[in-house]
């Protein structure tokens, strides 16, 4: 039988983080996640394989040497999860992985040509989708076959991490896992309350993700990073509460708290979830204040937007030595990698250029089947672009930005030429969300909180009179 959780004491925020509703109204707009700026919607069908492949050419002939970030996509889940937005394909025919890793391969050994004895792999992704649909046979084979494309930096020094979802694996595979060449390892929980589980259909016992977990560090993971969602249906103040109590005695090196985006205009199984079931906006921010107050309570480091770490781990060094980098995994510690995506619907990062894989199973094999690079989509960044990119990205890793340190890298006079972007931000200063001199902007606790809404200001892209209902809303 399903239970409620106990009644659990939660504190209030202080005043320093107290939004009022009618601030809280105005700032809860759509906005975007900042994983890239220009964001994903401004890519064109004008950026294609060709567009790719010479600015992977201009790469070379600059003859600079980037460490290469690998991300590798699988599709498939066995169920759905109501509020995934991902791209998925759902499905228990285990024979569609076949046909899908035939063609990945083959992705993944022109991408390799293209880059061949420019760089060394420092960083390895696979995410989905659930990368565990692969059996561990497939999962030798493929690994083989990247080891075979590329070469890779040691154990010692590279990140090679994949995502797993503790209903499809054993502790066993989890040993395999780590044999296979994987050492990092993010566990989907999302929220240990079973009303919440039901709620969003993933029922998964709190035992085995805990089994996982110490599996993982048997098997000499380097990190074990935790995935959790507040804003689920069912959820309250209480039942995350106990969730992150849980959490914290598992003792993850990493957390990730995303925020639920509720589209089910773009998303057709969050169509199965009632509005009536989820959280108010103000109960959002404060199950966010209460994640950030236990998990620093408990010595974590608020990396900022979703993300937690041990002072110890790679991510907080990161953020304190001023090299901390967002990418489309979130926060990432190689700031000056190229990243190189692989399967349907990946998104790489080469240069000044972003590019996207075909969305779709059938249009992605059919662009292999020409010989071609499945690249649908892209747009190459111009001055403006990469400015503004240095940043958001510099915000959202930061908090701060000094005004001078833009100056040097770009030919342009800050108060000049983001003069309109200025009176914008002393609006958001009177809201309390940042404090605005000669030198520097510095975002504040509140600010923190909202820093999508800050790093909007810089955002030429946003039309402000079009609602972008491709967004989720910042709270
Ligand atoms: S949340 Fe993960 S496991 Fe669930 S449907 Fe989405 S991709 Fe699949």
């Amino acid at each position: 039988m399903l239970t409620s959780p106990k009644p659990i004491a939660i504190a209030a925020p202080p005043a320093a983080l107290a939004f009022e509703e009618a601030l809280l109204r105005k700032l809860n707009q759509p906005g975007p996640r900042y994983t890239s700026y220009p964001t994903a919607d401004r890519f064109s069908e004008q950026f294609d394989a060709q567009a790719y492949c010479q600015t992977v050419s201009e790469r070379r002939a600059m003859g600079a040497r980037h460490a290469l970030s690998l991300y590798l996509h699988i599709p498939f889940c066995d169920t759905v999860c109501y509020y995934c937005a991902c791209n998925k394909v759902v499905s228990k025919n285990l024979g569609k992985a076949v046909v899908y890793l035939t063609y990945l391969q083959r992705e993944i050994a022109m991408q390799a040509a293209l880059f061949d004895g420019m760089n060394q792999v420092e960083q390895l992704h696979f995410g989905g989708g659930t990368p565990t649909y692969l059996s561990d046979r497939q999962m030798s084979e493929l690994m083989a076959h990247l080891h075979r494309h590329f070469q890779f930096a040691s154990d010692q020094l590279g990140e090679y991490s994949i995502e797993v979802d503790p209903r499809t694996v054993t502790p066993k595979r989890v040993v395999t896992l780590r044999r296979q060449g994987f050492n990092r390892l993010s566990l989907g929980v999302q929220d240990f309350d079973p009303v919440v589980q039901k709620a969003v259909n993933r029922i998964q016992a709190e035992e085995d993700t805990l089994r996982i977990i110490d599996a993982a560090r048997f098997a000499g993971f380097r990190s074990v990073s935790i995935d959790l969602i507040y804003g689920l249906p069912k959820q309250s103040l209480a039942s995350i509460a106990q969730t992150l109590e849980k959490v914290i005695a598992a003792s993850p090196d990493r957390i990730a708290i995303y925020n639920y985006a509720h589209m089910p205009h773009l998303f057709k199984s969050q169509r199965r979830i009632a509005d009536s079931d989820l959280p108010a906006p103000a109960v959002k921010i404060d199950m966010l204040f209460l994640c950030i107050q236990r998990l620093t309570e408990a010595g974590y480091v608020y990396i900022g937007m979703d993300h937690f770490a041990k002072p110890d781990d790679d991510l907080a060094i990161a953020q304190r030595q001023g090299r901390l980098h967002r990418n489309f995994q979130g926060y990432s510690t190689h700031a000056e990698s190229d990243l190189v995506a692989c399967g349907v619907s990946a998104i790489s990062a080469v240069g000044a250029s972003y590019s996207q894989n075909e969305k779709t199973l059938e249009a992605y094999y059919r662009r292999l089947d020409l010989q071609q690079l499945p690249i649908a989509r892209g747009i190459k960044l111009n001055m403006d672009d990469l400015l503004r990119r240095l940043i958001i990205q510099h915000l959202m890793c930061h908090f701060e930005l000094s005004l001078a340190s833009i100056e040097i890298a770009y030919p342009v006079r800050f108060a000049e030429y983001f003069a309109a972007e200025l009176t914008q931000l002393r609006l958001l200063e009177a809201d309390g969300l940042l404090t605005l001199d000669q030198e520097w902007i510095s975002v504040t606790m509140k600010g923190r909180l909202l820093i999508r809404n800050i790093c909007m200001v810089f955002d030429r892209y946003l039309d402000p009179h079009r609602t972008p209902l491709r967004y989720s809303k910042t709270i």
